[in-house]
């Protein structure tokens, strides 16, 4: 049955409790730790929330796929084709497609019914405008009706997420959040693909550590910042969906 918006922030509160102590637990420290409270996180998530969960993949977050595809297989993950992605990233969908139930969320509109409507290449004049219509709404559709969400973001990826939590809580959209790699470090990334021989994303061998849309992410030089190559030259860092 599903609680009260009240109570729901309550559960929030009281599971960040809990896993931030999990965490700060010795025995949650190093890789094994971090990759065996991962798992915990889900199954936790899986017996609160069942079909009222749901997971937002980019398909740049292949070890969180691995990750429910090992832990929690019967989870709704849903991926959100902008019609803007690389061939790469949806060959990657297609793969995962296969051992997941995975849903593709689509825009209200195409990219061509958008360049008819806003002038083309909207991306570069007004990106924010752009990934409210093809990423944002898209989202907020796909999340309707659940409880909880689950997002493969990391507090390395960027200085605005060095203080996500395991599970917190959406305050714009009222529902619980959950963050189960929130801790991972690339080599804690690196070192999971590696021994359980996670599917990736083609683009990661050709310098796209961050993958986005194609007209809005370019490769970056070993060692740069990995978010450099996205909305490279514009004062912009993050889609929205998470701010
Ligand atoms: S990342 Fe770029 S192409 Fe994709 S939705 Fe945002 S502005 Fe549009």
């Amino acid at each position: 049955m599903t609680e009260p918006q009240p109570q729901l922030r309550v559960l929030a509160d009281e599971a960040a409790a809990r896993f931030a102590a999990l965490e700060a637990d010795p025995a949650h420290a190093g890789h094994l730790g971090r990759v065996e409270l991962s798992r915990e996180v889900l199954r936790w998530a899986e017996e609160t929330f069942g079909q009222e969960l749901t997971v937002a993949s980019s398909m740049g977050d292949e070890v969180l796929l691995e990750l429910i595809a090992q832990s929690a297989p019967s989870l709704d993950v849903f991926f959100l084709d902008t019609g803007y992605h690389f061939p790469e990233t949806l060959a990657t969908r297609d793969h995962y497609a296969e051992r997941l139930h995975l849903r593709t969320v689509l825009p209200l509109l195409t990219v061509a019914e958008q360049d008819a409507e806003f002038g083309p290449r909207l991306h570069d004049r007004d990106p924010d405008r752009c990934c409210a219509m093809r990423k944002v709404d898209p989202l907020n559709f796909a999340v309707q009706g659940r409880r909880a969400w689950v997002t493969g973001m990391r507090r390395v990826d960027a200085p605005t997420r060095t203080d996500i939590t395991l599970v917190g809580w959406d305050e714009k959209r009222s529902m619980v959040k959950i963050n189960p790699i929130a801790a991972w470090d690339d080599e804690d990334v690196d070192r999971f693909a590696f021994e359980e021989d996670v599917h990736l994303n083609p683009l990661r061998e050709q310098g796209y550590p961050s993958i986005g849309c194609a007209p809005c992410t370019r490769p970056v030089a070993p060692g740069d910042d990995p978010r450099a190559g996205r909305w490279a030259g514009k004062n912009k860092t993050e889609c929205g969906l998470h701010t």
